[in-house]
């Protein structure tokens, strides 16, 4: 490592050769963010760190990673994978292809908008693209003469001059460090002056909803009529926080997050060029701590690298970065999830308390078990082989696939998503853990809930309708419904292809008096927006008569067909939870010793249980 000629601002880490410290991931991964806009701000909503001052974001002048030295050479200092391999071409761009259609067209068809919004999780690309789009506006063409293309040539004084960070047309701000209005009115002045040298004047602002509300107003006036020669690039995570007014100046690019399999090939090739041996598990563990980040995966990456240089093999292996990212080894999370399945508590806890001693992060060891399940759950439902790195791992989880029910699969992903939620949240995870999976232990011995549900129908029909408490609805008598099935009628709206509408009557309609051509309904007090036209032109459609539509004041009626849903459920939970199969199981492990009252009779044991829960 050290300061590279090209890296003149050098990152504090890239001088610190003599150390043999990898670099943190804290450390690598403000360097992967886009570090074009100048330092990252003093505090930004994420909590990432500061890593050097702030600069004069406008113009900034970082030098971008020139792409074409691929192999390493142990001339060049080390550079950090996010930035040495920041895609110069939509080509480059991995996961984002409807985007990429989308805009081709409207760059083909010449019906560019004046500003462009991308959206996305950290680490998609957003910067990356409006980079790509600012040299597909500006590329004149290795001759000159181009006009507006989606494959930007990269070779001619446009492309490079934005690809390096330099072009004086292309004016990049961060947002988070630039909120005020006067940060917005210095853009607002410049618009009016032509393009210097481009065909477009270009701003690329990142995390735009930054931006104070002063600041929005005052960009506002421009976006609405903003010179031709004139673009305004938009970057946020949060796209809920932008007015409606911008959002509707700006036409929107929503960048999905990275498929794993996407991510791991790409990684495979990053390491091919930089000539780095991986283990495929490796890059498999790799892409799926990204979450669907390119940059995060390289971060990972990066240090994973480091770590493998410390080595004398100098290979990146999967147990290496299983260690470096606090990750359960694969078996012993299988015989984890096997431990839950057979309902062994004991063994249980103490695979936990071994993979906690081994340095498992809590909240690492539930993912593991949840991926498991994913897994499972994919491979029984595609009927194909499971998908798994080593053979031990296919066969185990085909297996799985094979015998269990999809019920149980699928309670004990809920579980498992409910205990990652308490796990994350504790003040003490290690106990939540305990807690969340000895829960599931259960999941394996209850009774379906899809059969307890039809069960609960049966009853239903012969006992009163299932209302929900908090509603304060009241069940009206089937009669008064005349001879009109009202979930019939929605269904039967829902498949004509009126979906939209058919969730509007699920969601708010208490029927209250329902007979051919009438409809009489009362709604919940949170619902506020008039639905009757949408409810008699509906039903007009469906039936090919005119009907009668009033809504009923007060929220009377039957409960609203998604509230019978959910009476259901909460009833088939407590029925589950009160069932003696689930009481037996609590009387498993009786040694378990998050039960308090040890000597109390086993129906009361699942209060303990239920109030964890
Ligand atoms: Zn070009």
């Amino acid at each position: 490592m050290g300061d590279s000629p090209e890296n003149p601002d050098g990152l504090p880490w890239e001088a610190a050769s003599e150390e043999d410290e990898a670099p943190s991931a804290a450390e690598l991964e403000d360097a992967g963010q886009e570090s074009m806009f100048g330092g990252p701000p003093p505090a930004t909503s994420a909590g990432e760190t500061l890593e050097e001052p702030a600069e004069q974001a406008v113009a900034a002048s970082r030098p971008a990673d020139a792409s074409e030295s691929a192999a390493p050479d142990p001339t060049q200092p080390y550079r950090v994978l996010a930035r040495k391999y920041r895609p110069q071409t939509f080509a480059e761009l991995i996961g984002q292809e409807a985007m990429v259609r989308t805009l081709a067209n409207a760059i083909a068809r010449d019906r560019l908008a004046h500003a462009f919004l991308m959206t996305g999780v950290r680490g998609v690309g957003k910067t990356s693209t409006a980079r790509l789009i600012a040299k597909a506006l500006n590329c004149i063409g290795p001759d000159g003469q181009g006009g507006p293309t989606i494959s930007p040539c990269g070779v001619c004084e446009p492309c490079r001059a934005i690809a390096e960070g330099r072009h004086i047309d292309v004016i990049e701000m961060d947002a988070a460090s630039h909120t005020g209005v006067d940060d917005v009115r210095e853009i607002i002045e410049a618009v009016r002056y032509a393009a210097v040298s481009a065909r477009y004047k270009i701003y690329i602002i990142d995390e735009v909803h930054m931006l104070s509300r002063n600041a929005f107003n005052a960009l506002l006036k421009t976006l609405e009529e903003p010179p031709a020669h004139v673009k305004f690039l938009f970057a946020t995570t949060e796209v809920e926080k932008l007015p409606v007014t911008v959002l509707s100046r700006t036409q929107r690019f929503d960048l999905r997050r990275i498929p794993v399999e996407l991510l791991e090939a790409h990684f495979a090739e990053i390491c091919r060029k930089e000539g780095v041996e991986a283990e495929a598990e490796a890059l498999h563990i790799v892409a799926n701590a990204a979450e669907g980040s390119v940059r995060d995966g390289l971060s990972i990456l990066d240090q994973a690298i480091a770590h493998a240089d410390l080595d004398t093999e100098s290979k990146v292996t999967a147990e290496r970065v299983r260690d470096m990212l606090g990750l359960a080894d694969k078996s012993a999370q299988r015989r984890l999830f096997a431990h839950m399945l057979e309902g062994e508590g004991k063994a249980l806890l103490s695979a936990i308390d071994e993979q906690y001693a081994l340095g498992v992060e809590p909240l690492a060891l539930l993912r593991a078990q949840m991926d498991l399940a994913h897994r499972i759950t994919v491979a029984q439902v595609s009927g194909g082989e499971a998908e798994g790195v080593s053979a031990d791992e296919r066969e185990q989880l085909g297996d799985w696939a094979t015998r269990l029910p999809a019920g149980q699969l699928h309670r004990l992903w809920q579980l498992l998503l409910k205990g990652h939620e308490e796990v994350r949240l504790a003040p003490d995870p290690l106990v939540a853990l305990r807690m969340a999976l000895l829960r599931t232990l259960y999941a394996g011995q209850m009774p379906d809930p899809g059969r307890l549900a039809k069960k609960l129908e049966t009853l239903g029909q012969s006992g009163p309708a299932p209302a929900p408490s908090k509603t304060g609805a009241t069940p009206t008598d089937a009669s008064s419904q005349g001879n009109l099935d009202w979930g019939e009628l929605v269904e039967a709206i829902d498949a004509s292809g009126m979906m939209q509408e058919a969730s509007i009557m699920r969601l708010q309609v208490r029927v209250v008096e329902l007979s051919d051509g009438l409809l009489r309904y009362g709604r919940d007090a949170k619902y506020s927006d008039d639905i009757r036209n949408v409810l008699r032109d509906t039903l007009h459609r469906h039936t090919g008569k005119r009907w009668n539509v009033e809504e009923v004041p007060g929220g009377a009626g039957a409960p609203s067909l998604v509230e019978l849903i959910e009476a259901e459920r909460e009833q088939a939970a407590a029925a589950t939870r009160s069932h003696p199969l689930v009481r037996a199981a609590f009387d498993a492990f009786p040694e378990a010793e998050l039960i308090d009252d040890g000597g109390a009779a086993p129906q009361r044991r699942e209060i303990p249980w239920s109030r964890n829960a």
